[in-house]
């Protein structure tokens, strides 16, 4: 048996996952982190048996010698690693597909670190540790930009002066396009549309939120930006502020950029308008219990969604359905109900049990047969980065 490893390399951690080379589902996936530290620890999850920790010793290299040293007990070799599917953040404008690794590919990811200083040479760690340990390993990079490089120049362009564009690459780029592809194909595949005529909305709402409108399998307008700042309400992350405010918390705070990028990307979102919780599930009890920063910033997470979301639909004209996706979106249906709620104007109506249920009898529909269509599909980065991954080796063995 061949299997496709799924590798996502950050700076001091990886998380992986292994799939047999014909199947959607992972035999083992875990997470090495605190790299390079004395608290260096790798966990494995193996769909047979259950979950294993264990330290490390070392970096990246260590703990990729010691996982292999691993499979064994899992009954796997990592002989039979026939390609590795790498998550890559940035792919700028010169990749809009997934792409076998080459020098050449590599100089090019290389190209775009300055758009993703902290991820994009954390990625490539992860690519140059494995074909150091294995130089004739297949290698495939996934980009989380690539899927919104369709973007027309009206959507992707800001209005500042073109020069900045032409000269720095500053534009919007979207991230998250792994998952909006992923959740895309398989909600044309399960409202069987065709691949030329289709139009959706997507909206992942994980730790980091983000929303697409579809329109025929390509990705037309997006709502994070340069940078996975912008758009939507998230767990730390603030989405949308207005771009002078930058200026007034330097004049009136005496705040550093280092300090007010730190807040806008740490310290804000679900976090800091509730003052307690980034998390969806803890804000959730605590509004429950009364707990008003909590509903507050429920409510304001629910309403700016919506109106993104009305937004994006300005690239479409008609809606086939809106689908919810990531940690949120699949399991929250008090936050679902909101937002087509709010957005009653584009004729959802919610089916309560449905919606309770996360559209598990019906396919992921969660609304009536008289409404605008909404959906659950749970999204699967993964899985879409082992199947290009098969692709590509497939394509490159022909
Ligand atoms: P990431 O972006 O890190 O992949 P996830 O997609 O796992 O994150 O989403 C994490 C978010 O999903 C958290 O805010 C978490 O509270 C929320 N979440 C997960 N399960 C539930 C649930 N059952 N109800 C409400 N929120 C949930």
């Amino acid at each position: 048996m061949q299997y496709v490893l799924v590798f996502n390399s950050g700076s001091s951690s990886f998380k992986f996952s292994l799939f047999p080379i014909d199947s959607a589902s992972p035999v083992i996936n875990g997470l090495a982190e605190n790299l390079s530290t004395p608290e260096a620890s790798m966990k494995i999850v193996s769909t047979e048996s259950g979950t294993h920790r264990f330290d490390l010793d070392g970096g990246h290299k260590e703990a990729i010698a010691a996982l292999v040293e691993k499979l064994p007990e899992f009954n796997l070799a990592f002989e039979d690693v026939a390609v590795v599917g790498h998550r890559v953040v940035h792919g700028g404008e010169t990749f809009s597909q997934s792409v076998m690794v080459n020098e050449h590919v590599l100089e090019d990811i290389e190209k775009c670190n300055s758009l993703a200083p902290l991820h994009n040479p954390a990625n490539l760690l992860g690519i140059n540790v494995l074909s150091e340990l294995y130089p004739s390993l297949p290698q495939v990079a996934v980009f989380d930009t690539a899927f919104h490089q369709t973007l027309p120049e009206k959507a992707y362009l800001y209005a500042i002066p073109y020069q900045l564009y032409r000269e720095q690459g500053v534009r919007r780029y979207g991230f998250h396009g792994t998952s909006h592809r992923y959740v895309s194909e398989e909600a044309i595949q399960r409202l069987g549309l065709v691949a030329g005529d289709n139009q959706l909305l997507i909206a992942h709402m994980g730790n980091g939120c983000s929303a697409t409108a579809v329109r025929d399998g390509q990705s037309v307008d997006t709502t994070m930006g340069l940078t996975p700042l912008e758009g939507l309400v998230m767990g730390t992350r603030s989405g949308d502020v207005d771009p002078s405010l930058h200026q007034f918390l330097q004049n009136n705070l005496g705040w550093s950029l280092q300090k007010i990028t730190d807040v806008l990307n740490r310290e804000s979102g679900l976090l800091g308008i509730s003052e307690l919780s980034n998390d969806m599930r803890t804000l959730i009890q605590a509004s429950e219990e009364g707990h008003k920063g909590a509903k507050l910033a429920i409510e304001v997470f629910c309403f700016r969604l919506a109106r993104q979301l009305a937004a994006l639909s300005a690239s479409l004209n008609r809606i086939d359905a809106l689908i919810f996706t990531g940690g949120i979106g699949e399991n929250n249906a008090a936050i679902r109900r909101k937002v087509m709620q709010q957005m009653s104007l584009f004729g959802f109506k919610v089916d309560a049990e449905l919606n309770e249920q996360h559209g598990k009898s019906t396919n992921g529909r969660i609304t009536m047969e008289t409404s605008t269509c909404a959906m659950v599909i749970p999204t699967d980065e993964e899985a879409m980065i082992a199947r290009d991954a098969r692709r590509l080796l497939e394509e490159n063995n022909a």
